[in-house]
């Protein structure tokens, strides 16, 4: 069996049963699905089969001398051109310059190193003058952090094989193994450890990948219907002639865009099912009112909701404008980790009671301590701040309660359809009529006076703006010193015709708040700032958005804090400060001045800076995969979500013999689920 412990393979004691515990293998089947991790290869290829970044063998002839260069203490730095097959390729080598006088126009050579495949060019790593054999093996390379020899390893997984392989099941029905001309998967395992050649490891690869994102997606899709099936009696019928009204009496008309998300919320609320659903939305569309029209129908069903957000600042925000906007509709209330005491046992209690409606919160919202009367509604801003497991706290402390995640920062479809496959989505693609799109620029430091004397003009037409600081990578202390520096520069700049407001992450929470108030009350006219303004902060009056060092933020969290201006029908700035030093960072800067769709900002991003840095690394909920790349393998990760809904929601699963293996994998994850398993 392949559960069966790594003990039974030759030669495998509990010493060595301990180690490989370490590598979190534990049987057979763990063995074999611990893939190597690149693969080292001296054999000779055509230019059509290198990889880009992966060491490579060429050969062939070279075109002219060598040249060498030499830079710094004693480096240097020797190119020559070579002929492979037709096409001509830079080779260069480091700190090889004695080599000049033997790689000479017309001699053969065999080179190994890294292939660059945008620039053509390898930079070598060995070499050998003449030509080389034809039949080298393609070694992987397992990361092993040296709990064991890697040729005992590989030792280990051959044995496997060998005994094993017969008893490797094959789950895909072969209709899928027909329809995307995949091999099967006992031969992929073989292959993706022991390449018989380079188009071996290139198929058996496709086949692990589609499997890997298969899998994935039946869990998503089992898990969502599964979801849509459980019907928590909290189907809520509300007052709609009250939401109407309430509706006609807002100060602007709703966008077609949140009308038609409302009416995806309005359907789920009303609905007897469980709402699980992202709002996306760019800064500055709305969702915002969308979701309090929907707390509203949630209090004329006589339930209350709870909104959650990731600052003290944010929830303070949210807190003032819903109470503008509901006036004495309903009750508000507002707890943070700041409300202490005896106010903090009045809320809780009232909470219980059910006099309060709706309580807005930060992660505070979900202690043990807070119990609601009955909580029907949740709206969680921001949701990519928040980590799995408090989304799931929530959910449980509620007698399941409809969600909404509402996010700003556009997530790219890739990563939509994988960390959010098992939520319906809605989307806020249009910003409120008479919105001007805000105006970028990039500059470098220099330019300090003129930005100066530019917020002073603003500031002169009764306009606001905002200044955030250099950042310190890793040193709050030099955060806040830099945001002071920068303050005291402006005061001596300004000389009292601009008032300053200064906030950053070391104020007391109360300070901030003040602070906040006073730049809403327009009592500040600039504030300078760290990055905790980032998120979500509406003050439609500020027109300028002054952002430094902005090349050591990605695209979307510059985005974010782009639109902190552009809030309203006035015209908007946004200044970036940077001096990027290689091309990827002026290109960013570039694409920023250049557009401000979030989308496009969020799929460049993605591409930039991979998935994991996307929503930063820890809290990030995004799977992780073995051999699948969301990026590289987006093409594959879509077919594989549109084969997992057909799977799921068609009617062979349960009745077609050939989906056996599949159908039972999907119990399994459902069990696992209703046993509180993600
Ligand atoms: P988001 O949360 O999507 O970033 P908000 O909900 O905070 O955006 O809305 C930004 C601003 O736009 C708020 O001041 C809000 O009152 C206003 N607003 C929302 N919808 C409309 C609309 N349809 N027309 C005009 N203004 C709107
Ligand atoms: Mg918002």
């Amino acid at each position: 069996m392949l559960d069966d412990k790594v003990t039974v393979l030759k030669g495998v004691g509990q010493a060595l049963e301990e180690k490989l515990n370490t590598l979190n293998i534990f049987t057979v089947n763990d063995l074999l699905s611990t893939f190597p991790s690149r693969y080292e290869h001296h054999q000779v290829l055509p230019l059509s089969d290198l990889i880009h970044e992966q060491k490579a063998t060429i050969q062939g002839t070279i075109v002219a001398d060598s040249l060498v260069s030499f830079f710094g203490k004693k480096k240097s730095r020797l190119t020559f051109p070579l002929q492979v097959d037709q096409v001509i390729v830079k080779v260069i080598m480091f700190n090889r310059h004695f080599l000049k006088s033997q790689l000479l126009a017309g001699k053969t050579v065999t080179v190994t190193g890294k292939w660059d495949q945008y620039r053509q060019q390898l930079i070598a790593e060995h070499h050998f003058i003449g030509e080389k054999g034809e039949d080298e093996p393609i070694e992987p390379v397992y990361l092993l952090r040296q709990v064991i020899p890697s040729h005992r390893f590989k030792k280990l997984i051959s044995q496997a094989l060998n005994d094993y392989e017969s008893q490797i099941p094959e789950f895909l029905p072969d209709t899928y193994l027909e329809k995307y001309k995949l091999i099967s998967r006992q031969y992929a395992l073989r292959h993706i450890h022991f390449p018989a050649s380079f188009k071996h490891l290139k198929q058996a690869k496709r086949r692990l990948v589609y499997d890997e994102l298969l899998l994935f997606q039946l869990k998503l899709q089992a898990i969502k219907k599964y979801n849509r099936q459980v019907t928590v009696g909290q189907k809520k019928l509300g007052d709609k002639d009250k939401v109407t009204t309430f509706i006609n009496e807002l100060p602007f008309q709703l966008t077609k865009a949140q009308l038609k998300a409302l009416d995806h919320i309005m359907t789920d609320l009303t609905s007897p099912y469980r709402m699980h659903r992202l709002l996306q939305g760019d800064v500055g569309s709305g969702k915002t009112i969308v979701a309090a029209i929907g707390i509203y129908l949630t209090q004329t069903a006589g339930a209350q909701s709870a909104l959650m957000v990731p600052t003290e600042i944010l929830a303070e925000q949210h807190y003032q404008g819903l109470s503008q906007l509901f006036g004495n509709r309903l009750s508000i209330a507002l707890l943070t980790g700041s409300v202490k005491g005896k106010k903090r046992r009045e809320i809780l209690h009232e909470l219980k009671e059910g006099t309060i409606d709706i309580i807005v919160g930060t992660h505070a919202l979900i202690q043990d301590e807070v119990n609601f009367h009955q909580l029907g509604f949740v709206v969680i801003d921001e949701q990519h701040r928040f980590g799995v497991n408090q989304r799931k706290t929530l959910r449980e402390k509620g007698m399941d309660p409809d969600v909404l995640f509402m996010t700003a920062t556009p997530i790219p479809r890739t990563l939509a359809i994988t960390s959010f496959g098992d939520m319906d989505v809605s989307m806020i693609d249009e910003m409120p009529i008479g919105r001007k799109p805000v105006e970028t620029f990039w500059v470098k430091e220099n330019m300090l006076e003129r930005i100066l004397n530019f917020i002073r003009k603003e500031v002169a037409t009764g306009h606001q703006a905002y200044i955030v600081t250099p950042l310190i990578e890793e040193s709050d202390q030099m955060d806040i010193q830099n945001a002071v520096d920068l303050y005291q520069k402006l005061e001596a700049h300004y000389q009292g015709a601009v008032s300053l407001g200064l906030l950053h992450g070391r104020l007391m929470n109360d300070e901030k708040e003040s602070i906040m108030k006073h730049f809403t009350a327009h009592e500040i006219d600039v504030l300078v700032s760290t990055t905790v303004i980032e998120v979500g902060v509406n003050v439609p009056n500020a027109t300028v958005m002054v952002i430094y060092d902005a090349e050591r933020f990605g695209l979307s969290q510059l985005h974010q804090l782009r639109g902190r201006v552009g809030r309203s029908d006035k015209q908007s700035y946004c200044i970036l400060i940077a001096d990027p030093k290689g091309d990827v960072g002026k290109e960013r800067m570039r694409i920023m001045t250049e557009t401000t769709n979030g989308f496009e900002l969020a799929e460049y991003d993605l591409k930039l800076r991979g998935p994991g840095d996307f929503f930063g690394r820890k809290q990030s909920g995004l799977p992780e995969f073995k051999l699948a790349d969301l990026v590289e393998d987006y093409r594959a990760l879509e077919t594989a979500r549109q084969d997992a809904t057909e799977i799921i929601y068609g009617d062979l699963l349960e009745s077609d013999q050939r989906y056996k293996g599949l159908n039972e994998h999907v119990k399994q994850i459902l069990k696992a689920y209703q046993q509180g398993f993600d």
